[in-house]
């Protein structure tokens, strides 16, 4: 078995019945041990967008990292996703943040998620759920990452949907 941390955003439609349907998807490929609160937070890359609804969730899985990426990606899928261009907005996007201890330079799939420690809107709901989990290539805890995260951009915590 084996633990792993994903990423949830939603920018198109009902984003909070989105992010809540990703988790319960993922129900099918594990068991899911710890879900963050919903945080509101600032579109990075292409500002002329909706805000983002993001969280962060830990999963205990037996998938492969590949079988789980597949599996992320048919979720995504399902929930109508298309990609018209790079940082579009999206009905939801699932990414992989960490797979256990496991380090991954392939095309299609990087562990830990190359861009973690950049952004400021992953490491918060992951901080909120897994603050002492060490990133193996930075060798820096969660809330230490976000403690020296230089990305300023709005992050908020949101209590219910609205
Ligand atoms: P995005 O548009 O941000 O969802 O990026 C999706 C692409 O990133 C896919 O083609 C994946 O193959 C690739 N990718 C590389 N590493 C990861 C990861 N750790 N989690 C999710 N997608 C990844």
């Amino acid at each position: 078995m084996n633990t792993a941390w994903i990423s949830a955003g939603s920018n198109v439609g009902d984003r909070w019945a989105q992010l809540g349907r990703a988790i319960a998807a993922l129900e099918a490929c594990g068991r899911v041990i710890a879900v963050s609160s919903c945080y509101e937070t600032e579109p990075v890359g292409y500002g002329d967008q909706p805000w983002f609804l993001n969280l962060a969730a830990g999963l205990e899985t037996r998938l492969t990292p590949h079988q789980l990426l597949s599996f992320c990606q048919s979720i995504e899928l399902a929930q109508g996703r298309v990609r018209p261009f790079p940082n579009a907005p999206r009905t939801l996007d699932l990414d992989i943040l960490l797979y256990g201890d496991l380090i991954l330079d392939l095309p299609d799939l990087v562990l830990p998620h190359p861009r973690l420690a950049d952004r400021r809107f992953v490491l918060e709901p992951l901080a909120e759920i897994a603050p002492l989990l060490r990133h193996p290539v930075l060798n820096r805890s969660v809330r230490q990452l976000l403690e020296l995260c230089p990305d300023r951009a709005t992050v908020r915590k949101v209590e219910t949907a609205g």
